[in-house]
């Protein structure tokens, strides 16, 4: 799984750091880094770009996984840097950024765009699985996701453009309920093609979505 993103327009940071001119910058070491976003060349591009704006960058650092509790520790370690700066460049996904965001006080400016959770098909090429929807129907769909799968995100299908089994959306594109139901026919399964799924219940669990994975009993 990976969380996918791109970069934003320079001018975009740009405009987010107007008023800043010590900046500190972060990296991520494995999702931001696959997705050629946020690892050291792109950081060490963003620290150039940032020179040429007349802007000081106070230090950098890429952390091995910007989204996780080392996060706090990597911040500390540079402390010094950090403080020096007005504000922190967070070039990983929205995980990232808000785990940065929760270890210090100052602006933290995202440079990336987070676009979805993804899985890696070939090098470099990333597909959105599931959009996380709490309520997995998968079991129903043989395997595949119609939420993400499908432009409309129909959780009954197909709809009525469906042509030759591509999407009217994008002819390029096999509907999402052709590969459903070619699935399910190698399943021999075919009877859940008529298998009616009610709207998704948003209301099971309210934002902000929390768990807590309790210890085992007896450890
Ligand atoms: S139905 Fe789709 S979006 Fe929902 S949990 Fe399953 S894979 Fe994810
Ligand atoms: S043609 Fe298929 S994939 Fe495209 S929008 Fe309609 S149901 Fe979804």
């Amino acid at each position: 799984m990976k969380s996918i993103t791109k970069q934003k327009p320079f001018d975009e940071v740009k405009q987010l750091i107007e008023t800043f001119n010590r900046i500190y910058l972060i990296g991520c070491g494995t999702c931001a880094t696959m997705t050629k976003t946020g690892g050291i060349d792109e950081v060490q591009a963003m620290k150039e770009l940032l020179h040429d704006e007349g802007k000081l960058v106070t230090g950098w650092v890429v952390i091995p996984t910007a989204c996780d509790e080392m996060t706090a520790e990597m911040i500390a370690e540079n402390e010094k840097a950090v403080q020096d700066a007005q504000c922190i460049i967070v070039m990983a996904c929205a995980l990232g950024v808000q785990r940065v965001n929760s270890s210090w006080q100052k602006p933290v400016i995202p440079a990336l765009d987070t676009l979805f959770v993804g899985l890696e098909e070939g090098p470099g090429e990333f597909f959105e699985a599931c959009d996380q929807c709490g309520q997995c129907i998968l079991g129903e769909t043989a395997g595949i996701c119609p939420l993400t799968a499908c432009h409309k995100g129909l959780l009954n299908g197909p709809c009525g453009g469906t042509n030759n089994g591509k999407c009217e959306v994008d002819p390029e594109k096999d509907c999402a309920f052709t590969l459903i139901y070619e699935r399910l026919k190698e399943q021999g399964r075919l009877d859940l093609m008529r298998k009616y799924h009610p709207p998704k219940n948003y209301q099971v669990m309210p934002r902000p979505r929390k768990t807590m994975v309790l210890p085992e009993r007896g450890k």
